[in-house]
């Protein structure tokens, strides 16, 4: 069927929406792809919703491909599996939660690794039934604290899930192996850029858990790579390479210090410059020879607020990702001043280990900061600092703490160089779950001895309708949208610019042939002038556009490619088969 200009439910905006920052948000809504509806919430218009569906049916191809079945299950469920997982609580305000009118309680399914379990655990019970990978494509619900960028990151969204199912741990990591590369091909066939990175800090080296992000300066996910060993990770996932420790003995003994004009790391480090301190003969002091404590505090979920100090060489500012991950799923906030005065032994800005751990303050610290290294830090009084305060010597954290941020140029985990950093945005995530749902719902099929085997399982997302930003995002230009053929809304942009009548038939006739030949074709059949056209034709990203112009006369029309911009004449009695075979 041929979509025409003149009918089709479609109002290009000249201007930027106002709040939109990232070119997706701005240029998706221009050319008439969403609409917003609130916060996080988008309505799909045709063009956005025919990229949309054909982004769906790569990813349902691939799935099916590795032996996925899919089936649907409602967004609104009720509250007692969540409640099984402890889930109900531990999303904490990321979930949306409602009642019925009979004062039940329900939510909006944020990811449904609950039911999943619980339906094969209905439905199986041998280990003949095994392997299994279920997946759906379903709409999600999250309340996001931030939404933003448009369709990267709705309080309602399309995902991807899919799960699978085992007797054993190989057969988890097949199927983990056969999502990671389902994943790899969907993303190829979307012309993505992307990298893989490690997820989990746990598994170093390990596949436990592993990131799809796709190369992008909007992207809310920062990552690194070791470009000697191909290491990669979130740098919510990166190891600090821990320095080897000292010697404890035969160190001089820490010694308290007046700073009455060292309220800030710099401050400090320029008086430690110029108090002539014995241990620093004949180097200079910098922020790293310092140790920062922040103060925060820590609450598990349906948990109480707890004290937490984080210490931190003062070159080094706490990552909040890092930290946020450090402690999932636990939240946290910054001290304030009341809490400072509810708890007089906190010297702000004076905070030193020796107060926090006399006072039973849970005490975390970079993994750099081991035994024998010294500090100076603060003395828990207004205006002092100690020098060559030591680790293992003169105080003992509670544990260390991945937190401190990860910077360009710091040693790669696995030693074979320095790190560079990048940002991305979060595409696809591929976990082995193991057995903490199954445990949960207590999922045991008749093994083939006659015992029971407890299932374990992999969880698996692809943020469907997220990636019809992130292809904008990768694509766009300065003039508009640009689709890769696999997922524009149409193969064929036909712009109709020449008044005369017989040019008008012939592009009718082209469209139609071309129809045939299975090519979807836009026709801007409008009464618009061609400029007007073809900024549309641009800022839509059809990557083919046919010119219906001046050259009909002579027996021609014009191909351009949105891409490359190249443009090629076409003979108008072979145009038809010659274009369905560019395109094609
Ligand atoms: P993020 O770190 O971006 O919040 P996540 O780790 O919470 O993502 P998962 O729970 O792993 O996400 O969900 C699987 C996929 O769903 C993600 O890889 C992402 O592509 C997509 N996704 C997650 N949250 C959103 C959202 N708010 N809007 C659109 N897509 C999302
Ligand atoms: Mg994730």
């Amino acid at each position: 069927m041929i979509t025409r200009m003149s009918e089709l439910f479609l109002r290009t905006l000249r201007d930027d929406p106002a709040d939109a920052e990232v070119p997706s948000h701005k240029l998706l809504i221009r050319a008439g792809y969403v609409r917003p509806v609130g916060p996080g919430l988008y309505s799909w218009l045709p063009l956005g919703l025919r990229v949309l569906r054909k982004i769906e049916a790569i990813v349902r191809e691939e799935m099916r491909a590795i032996g996925g079945q899919e089936i649907l299950f409602p967004a609104l469920l009720p509250r007692a599996p969540y409640e099984t997982t402890n889930r109900w609580t531990e999303y904490g305000e990321g979930l949306f939660r409602l009642k019925d009118r009979r004062d039940n309680d329900y939510l909006l399914g944020p990811t449904h690794e609950e039911l999943f379990t619980l339906t094969v655990k209905g439905e199986y019970s041998s280990y003949k039934d095994f392997p299994l990978i279920l997946f759906q494509i379903q709409t999600k619900y999250r309340d996001e604290a931030r939404p933003r960028a448009g369709i990267l990151r709705g309080r309602e969204f399309i995902m991807k899930d899919s799960y699978s199912f085992d007797t054993a741990e190989d057969g988890l990591k097949t199927a983990y192996h056969a999502h990671r590369e389902a994943y790899q091909k969907i993303f190829s066939r979307l012309d993505i850029r992307y990298v893989i990175v490690s997820a989990v800090s746990g598994a170093m080296g390990g596949s436990a858990s592993e990131e799809f992000l796709a190369e992008s300066p909007v992207g809310e996910d920062t990552f690194v790579r070791c470009l000697e060993s191909g290491y990669a990770a979130n740098v919510e996932a990166v190891i600090t390479r821990v320095p080897e420790t000292l010697p404890t003995e035969g160190r001089p003994e820490a010694v308290v210090h007046d700073t009455p004009d060292a309220p800030t790391i710099a401050t400090l480090v320029d008086w430690a410059n110029s108090a002539g301190l014995p241990q620093f003969e004949g180097r200079e002091v910098t922020a790293a020879d310092t140790l920062k404590n922040v103060l925060l505090k820590v609450r598990a979920p349906g948990g109480e607020w707890e004290l937490l100090a984080v210490g931190v060489p003062g070159d080094r500012e706490v990552d909040e990702k890092r930290l946020g991950a450090a402690l999932d799923p636990a939240e946290y906030a910054l001290l304030d001043d009341a809490d400072f005065a509810k708890n007089p032994f906190l010297v702000k800005g004076y905070v030193g280990p020796k107060a926090l751990l006399a006072n039973g303050v849970r005490y975390l610290v970079d993994p750099r900061i081991v035994d024998g290294t010294a500090w100076i830090t603060g003395a828990d009084e207004p205006n002092k600092h100690v020098v060559g305060l030591v680790a293992g010597r003169d105080f003992t954290a509670d544990g260390t703490i991945e937190a401190a941020d990860v910077r360009d140029g710091d040693p790669s985990p696995d030693g074979a160089g320095p790190l560079v950093s990048a940002r991305g945005i979060e595409i696809g995530h591929i976990f082995q779950l193991g057995k903490k749902y199954t445990d949960a719902f207590t999922v045991d099929v008749l093994g083939e001895d006659g015992k029971p085997l407890r299932l374990t399982m992999g969880s698996y997302g692809v943020g469907v309708s997220r990636l019809v930003a992130v292809i904008a995002e990768q694509q766009h230009d300065e003039l508009g949208l640009r689709w890769p053929a696999a997922v524009s809304p149409f193969d064929v942009h036909l712009v109709i610019a020449n008044k005369d009548a017989d040019a008008r038939t012939g592009a009718e006739a082209l469209a139609a042939d071309l129809d045939r030949l299975g090519v979807e074709v836009l026709l801007d059949d409008r009464k618009a002038s061609p400029g007007i056209k073809f900024k549309d034709a641009e800022l839509l990203g059809v990557p083919w556009i046919v010119v219906v112009g001046r050259g009909w006369a002579d027996g021609v029309l014009e191909l351009r490619n949105r891409f490359t911009g190249e443009t090629r004449e076409l003979a108008i009695s072979s145009a038809a088969t010659d274009i369905a075979a560019t395109v094609g």
